[in-house]
Formats: C-alpha cells, sequence, structure tokens
C-alpha cells in the first residue's frame, strides 16, 4: 500500500509549497521510489481555468485536458511523472459533486454534512488510485493553516492520519522564520503560533520545513522543535535559493528525505539517493557560457507566476544551450501608443516571444511585435495567441487583407482567426472540454499534429507526428492558408485531419515559428522542449551579432 505525505503551509502564502512538494517527489525518487504528487484546493472555484492568470498565476493544462493549479507543473517538471485530471481538486468540485449526489437522492435522507461528506469526498479523492506501485502520494493541501475555507481539508488529513494503517502517513508542515533587520534576530515565534494552529485541530506536524533567508542557528532549531513538539532534526532549513533546480539537492543536505524516511520507519532498507542528474543541471545553470535576453511580449506580465511554465521552458531551453536566459517583460499595450518604442526596446533583444493570451487588449502592440521581429530577422516565437497574432500580421501587412482580425475581438469580414464551428461546417473535432464557464468551446489536453515533411519544425522534432498540450478556443482558418503561405508564413503542421493549423514558420527569417498550442507545459529540466532549446539556440547566435 502507498505510504501517504501530506504537506501544509503557515505563517503566509506563497511560501513555495508547490515547489516544496515537487522537490520532496523528486528525492524520493531519486532513491528508487515511485511518486504521485495530488494538491487541494480550497477555493470555491470548479477550476481553475476560470481564474484570471494575473490573480491566481498559469492554468497549468494536464495530457487528459484537466485545466489545474499551477503548482501541477512543478510537479511534473520535477517528477518527470504526467499528472492527470485525477490528481486536483477544489472545494467547488467537491460542492458540485455532493450537491448532486444529494438532487439524485444518493444520500437517503441523510443530513448532508461538512463532516462526513465533504470530508468523506476528500478523503476518497487522496485515496483514489495512485497507481501501479505507487510507493509514496504527496498530498499539499493549498492555502494556510487557520483559513476558514482550508478547515475541512485539514479535518479530511487529520482523519485519514487516524485511518490509514499505523506508519503510513507523514506531516510535513511549511513555515517562515523573518529575520528581522533592525534586531538582527530571526523569529521563531510565527512558527511556533502556525504549529498551535494545526494542532489546535489535531494534526501534529512530523517535520517542519523552514523558509529562511540565512542560516538558523542551533538555539533557534531547539527552541522551534522544543515550543512545536518536533524532534530537533526534523526542523528543516529551506533557504532561499537562487534557482529552484538546486531545491532539492539543498532539502537532502538538510536532511528532509532521511525525516521523511525515518517517519515511515524505512530509513534502514531505503537505497542511497542517485542525485547526479540535480548536480548536472545545478551546475549547468550556475555556469553558463553566455546569456540571452528574450523579450516577452505579453499581457500578465505583471504577475511572471501567470507564465510559469514559459519561463522554465526557456530555462530548459538555456540549459540545452548552456546559456542563462533573461526576460524582458513587456505589456503589449504599450506598443500601441509609442511606435518609438517598439525599436527601443526590441532592437537589441536576442528573441522575441508572444505568449498564450485571451481577448482584445494588447493584440495590436502584438501584431506589431511580431511585424518588427519579422522585419529585423530577430528570432520569433509565437505561442497559442502569439501564432495568431503572427497570422493576422501576415495577413495585414504582406497579404493586403486590411481587415485581418480575430473573431476573439469582434465580428469582422476578415476572420483569419476565428472559432472552428465557424468553417468547419460539421467536421469540428471532438472536444473534450466538459462543461463549466468555457465549458464546450475551449480545446484543452493533448492532441496529435503532423508536421510537413522538409519543415523546419519537423526537424526540430525529428519526426511527422507530434502530440501537444491545447488550450484555447480560436483557430486559425485554413481557408486563408493560400493567401497566407505566398507572404512566406507556411503552414507547416496542421490537425491529422488537415482541418486546423498546429504550427506555422517562415523559411525566410533566422527562426520564425508559431505554434497553437502550449509546448511549455510539456517541458522538463532534464528534457527541454526542442522547440524551445532550438529557439534559445537561435537567440544564442544573435547574442554573438548584436
Ligand atoms: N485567446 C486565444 C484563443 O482562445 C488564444 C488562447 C491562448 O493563447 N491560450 O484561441
Amino acid at each position: 500500500m502507498a505510504r501517504y505525505i501530506f504537506i501544509t503551509g503557515g505563517v503566509v502564502s506563497s511560501l513555495g509549497k508547490g515547489l516544496a512538494s515537487a522537490a520532496l517527489g523528486a528525492l524520493l525518487q531519486a532513491r528508487g521510489y515511485k511518486v504521485r504528487l495530488r494538491k487541494l484546493d480550497p477555493y470555491l472555484n470548479v477550476d481553475p481555468g476560470t481564474m484570471s492568470p494575473t490573480q491566481h498565476g498559469e492554468v497549468f493544462v494536464t495530457e487528459d485536458g484537466a485545466e489545474t493549479d499551477l503548482d501541477l507543473g512543478h510537479y511534473e517538471r520535477f517528477t518527470g511523472v504526467n499528472a492527470t485530471r485525477a490528481d486536483n481538486i477544489t472545494t467547488g468540485q467537491i460542492y458540485k459533486t455532493i450537491i448532486e449526489k444529494e438532487r439524485r437522492g444518493d444520500y437517503l435522507g441523510a443530513t448532508v454534512q461538512v463532516i462526513p461528506h465533504v470530508t468523506g469526498e476528500i478523503k476518497d479523492f487522496v485515496l483514489s488510485d495512485p497507481g501501479e506501485g505507487v510507493d509514496f502520494v504527496l498530498v499539499e493541501v493549498g492555502g494556510t493553516v487557520g483559513d476558514i475555507e482550508g478547515l475541512p481539508f485539514f479535518e479530511a488529513i487529520r482523519q485519514l492520519g487516524q485511518e490509514l494503517p499505523r506508519g503510513h502517513a507523514c506531516f510535513i508542515h511549511l513555515t517562515l522564520l523573518p529575520y528581522i533587520k533592525t534586531a538582527g534576530e530571526m523569529k521563531t515565534k510565527p512558527t511556533q503560533h502556525s504549529v498551535k494552529e494545526l494542532r489546535s485541530i489535531g494534526i501534529q506536524p512530523d517535520i517542519l520545513l523552514c523558509r529562511c533567508e540565512m542560516e538558523i542557528p542551533d538555539s533557534e532549531r531547539r527552541k522551534i522543535g522544543q515550543f512545536c513538539n518536533v524532534r530537533q532534526s526534523a526542523v528543516i532549513q529551506a533557504m532561499d535559493s537562487p534557482n529552484i533546480y538546486s531545491v532539492p539537492l539543498d532539502y537532502h543536505r538538510e536532511g528532509l528525505d532521511t525525516e521523511v524516511l525515518d517517519v515511515f520507519s524505512m530509513l534502514d532498507t531505503a537505497p542511497k539517493p542517485d542525485l547526479t542528474r540535480w548536480e548536472q543541471i545545478s551546475h549547468t545553470l550556475s555556469h553558463p557560457d553566455g546569456e540571452v535576453n528574450i523579450a516577452i511580449v505579453g499581457k500578465y506580465t505583471a504577475l511572471t507566476d501567470a507564465y510559469k511554465s514559459l519561463i522554465e521552458a526557456l530555462i530548459h531551453g538555456g540549459v540545452a544551450n548552456n546559456v542563462r536566459v533573461k526576460f524582458d517583460w513587456i505589456e503589449g499595450e504599450v506598443f500601441e501608443n509609442e511606435e518609438a518604442l517598439i525599436s527601443e526596446r526590441l532592437t537589441n533583444v536576442h528573441g522575441v516571444l508572444v505568449p498564450g493570451a485571451f481577448g482584445e487588449r494588447g493584440s495590436e502592440g502584438m501584431i506589431r511585435a511580431v511585424k518588427f521581429a519579422r522585419e529585423h530577422a530577430i528570432p520569433y516565437f509565437g505561442i497559442c495567441f502569439g501564432m495568431q497574432m503572427a497570422m493576422i500580421e501576415a495577413a495585414r501587412n504582406l497579404a493586403g487583407i486590411e481587415q485581418a482580425s480575430s473573431t476573439e475581438f469582434g465580428p469582422t469580414s476578415e476572420p483569419i482567426v476565428g472559432l472552428m464551428t465557424e468553417w468547419t461546417r460539421g467536421n469540428e473535432i471532438e472536444l473534450r472540454q466538459e462543461g463549466g464557464n468555457f465549458g464546450g468551446t475551449m480545446r484543452c489536453g493533448a492532441y496529435d499534429a503532423v508536421l510537413a515533411a522538409g519543415s523546419r519544425v519537423a526537424e526540430i522534432y525529428g519526426g511527422l507526428s507530434i502530440s501537444e498540450r491545447h488550450r484555447h478556443r480560436y483557430e486559425v482558418n485554413i481557408a486563408y492558408r493560400e493567401a497566407i503561405e505566398r507572404t512566406g508564413l507556411s503552414f507547416s503542421g496542421l490537425s491529422p485531419d488537415g482541418i486546423l493549423p498546429e504550427l506555422c514558420e517562415r523559411a525566410d527569417h533566422p527562426w520564425f515559428v508559431g505554434v497553437q498550442f502550449h509546448p511549455e507545459l510539456k517541458s522538463r529540466p532534464f528534457d527541454p522542449h526542442p522547440l524551445f532549446a532550438s529557439f534559445i539556440g537561435a537567440t544564442k547566435d544573435r547574442s554573438r551579432l548584436v
């Protein structure tokens, strides 16, 4: 039977619980164990897909088309295990299930209550089949202890602590040890209070993972152990790290995996960890041979978490080319008012990337950025919305289709981009997205595409059949193929039925590729996505010129 590790957080949010969970998963993997990571999200939204990226960060899409929390992206990147719909649940989903059951009469007249019904649903989710041979299921509880909405989740994992066989549950609590500069002291009180809160709802943490800016003095470690009723060796220091891929090494050095295995009485039999690949990637990241500057002309640039996977995929591309990747975040909108700003901001960058976006705001600025990159031979990577803007740019500026636009921005006489139902005339591909706000119209999850033989993208992928994750409602209109291809922008990848443009590229440019999907979702530090590796390679070439 699998063993369960529950990861909770306290003191403040944004301590990096997702990353901590992912790093622990990686450490257990490094010892030869099979892991699965799951996330419990206490908010009421039925799915994170409906939440603003500037508030909640990126929506991470799984192979099976679930729109989930961005922490699942960390899980995938650190463990290489694909997450599924069954790895993320929200309060909204739980209540939806319960209310549907109640309406059907499944409760046979019983009073439906938080305990046992809501907690029961949470436990069922946690315990649902983790898959063949999984040794550890890591379950992260979103939010911080003490949040009203989190209570049923804490109660559910408390119950599991009793219901699982003895020695099959471990509770890790992530806290913060603030350093007060004026006093020159590290403060343990917030951690003490956070653990007190946790204990008041019946959970005694086995391990404390303490985020801090500097080393925890022994005296403070002892104090935390005593006040929080945790062994001193289980007070683990989690110092800020210059790069996230060295976190597994840091945690191992501090003894996190050892303490976890000790909780499960597995220390004597556990294999030694093989951390070679983590050592290698940390070394590569800290000894780059050069630097590239990428301008990201986007829409949600106020919160970089909105582009979490994109940032990581670009860093992976940097690893593949042994360069450090620097980001220049630009709101598309700023290019709309000041033409001169475009050349000022883009002339010296080594690559331009227009990422995914929804809605009209900023799109004109992005189209201008595409034009500038095309005309000045700056490597250009258009992702999803970024490919759609590249198509509109070519149609308007090169094919003479002045009114070229997307129906996402309102009715247009030249729908270069539009809803697939507007022109596929009964050939609509099957949509997997069920229900919900965007329900039924968003293409989400993995879909196949076929690449044109001899194209640049076929060379980059090293094959003609690919599968990539999607998340969009609009499509490039295949009816404009001929007109756009005449401008030099070729449709080098299509859906297998030939109806939906999936990739495009320019042969007359050092590197100009647009993709309708989100390749960043599948990039891994140990397996950089070929498009990102190739794009960063092209930006590296440019960095030697400008
Ligand atoms: N807004 C566009 C669409 O829905 C692009 C979406 C995206 O970039 N993810 O098709």
